[in-house]
Formats: C-alpha cells, sequence, structure tokens
C-alpha cells in the first residue's frame, strides 16, 4: 500500500476526533430516498460506471436506522414533509443531509403551494447541490465536499448539542416565501410594491 514508505519509523500521530470523522465520513451509509426524476441521476451515480463504492457507501440501505446520510433527491410535496421528517428522525446519530439538485434546495422552478419551498423547511441541510438535475460527477462533488465538512465536524458534545432537540419548523411555503406580506396568488401586490419591483427592474437596465 506504500504505508511504509510514508511511516518509516512506524509511528503515526493523529487526534482521536480527525480519525473518528476519518472513518465516519469514508463510511457513509445513504438512506433509499428517492422523490422525483433527481433519483434517477442518484442511482446513476451508485451504478458501477461512476461506482459510489470507491467511497465506502455503495449500499443503500432500506432502513432509516441503518443510514447517516439522507440525499433528499427531487422535490419535496407538502404532503411528504411529515414522512420524510420522520424518517430523518429514524436515522442513526451522527447524520447528514445533501439536499439534490434545485427542487430539494429551494423548491426550484415548483413555486406553488403543493411544494415545499427547500427541505431546509424540514431538516437541517448540510450541502446544496444544484443542477436540474445534477450529474453524477455533481453529486460526486458534493459527496467529496461533504467529507470535507465532516472531518471538521467536532467530536461530541459539539454537533451533538447543536442537533439534539432541534427541529425546523414545518412552516407552509406560501408563508415562510410571502415578502411584505404578499402570499403569491392570494392577493394582488399593492401600488408601492409595484413600485418597487419597477425600480428594480429599471436598476437592472444598462
Ligand atoms: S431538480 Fe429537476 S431533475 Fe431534480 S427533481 Fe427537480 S425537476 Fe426533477
Amino acid at each position: 500500500m506504500g504505508l511504509e514508505e510514508k511511516l518509516p519509523n512506524g509511528i503515526l500521530l493523529a487526534s482521536v476526533e480527525k480519525l473518528v470523522n476519518w472513518t465516519r465520513k469514508a463510511s457513509l451509509f445513504p438512506a433509499t430516498f428517492g422523490l422525483a426524476c433527481c433519483a434517477i441521476e442518484m442511482m446513476t451515480t451508485g451504478a458501477p460506471r461512476y461506482d459510489l463504492g470507491r467511497f465506502g457507501m455503495e449500499v443503500f440501505r432500506a432502513s432509516p436506522r441503518q443510514a447517516d446520510l439522507m440525499i433528499v433527491a427531487g422535490r419535496v410535496s407538502q404532503k411528504m414533509a411529515p414522512v420524510l421528517r420522520q424518517i430523518y428522525d429514524q436515522m442513526a446519530e451522527p447524520k447528514w443531509v445533501l439536499a439534490m439538485g434545485v427542487c430539494a434546495s429551494s423548491g426550484g422552478m415548483f413555486n406553488n403551494y403543493a411544494v415545499v419551498q427547500g427541505v431546509d423547511h424540514v431538516v437541517p441541510v448540510d450541502m446544496y447541490l444544484p443542477g436540474c438535475p445534477p450529474r453524477p460527477e455533481m453529486l460526486i462533488d458534493a459527496i467529496l465536499k461533504l467529507h470535507a465538512k465532516i472531518m471538521e465536524d467536532p467530536l461530541t458534545p459539539g454537533r451533538a448539542a447543536d442537533m439534539v432537540g432541534h427541529r425546523t419548523e414545518l412552516l407552509p411555503s406560501s408563508v415562510r416565501y410571502s415578502r411584505n406580506g404578499v402570499t403569491h396568488g392570494l392577493r394582488p401586490p399593492s401600488d408601492a410594491e409595484l413600485a418597487e419591483q419597477t425600480a428594480r427592474v429599471e436598476a437592472l437596465r444598462p
């Protein structure tokens, strides 16, 4: 393995935190959780051509209790949100969430009452991945960035203290994203709001 050349004296010094984080990031088990078209790209990433097995995570677990990574692949409907939260709550600690694609990250082009405008309304997200759909290379890139983030995680009680008892509020997206009280589609914008919008457009003109 060439390890001998790197350790000529046979001595390796490292902090427990680094070793624990290294084992955690090298053995992430994703939960089987595909919600829409992005899931096809996620499945492709697990196939031999891209080979997630290189990172010790080729086994997508059918049980959330055996998984520590939730890849939210696709748009989350309001009806699905509580189910998603329940699966997240059942996953083993420590756990991470990757929002895959614009739909999971922000609702994407589905700006309507039926779709949660970003899965971070429901669960804490550790990594956002843009694209529609993101290619497998992009998902692998996001996973590697998440690995880097995990390597920086403080060992207990840091993350545990942050996360225990923390629940993201399940606010309807129409309320969360209403600006100045305007809930899109429920009432038209006032004259002042229209003027502000026009001024912003004018400011963008060359
Ligand atoms: S980001 Fe695009 S590919 Fe992914 S779920 Fe949304 S519409 Fe489908």
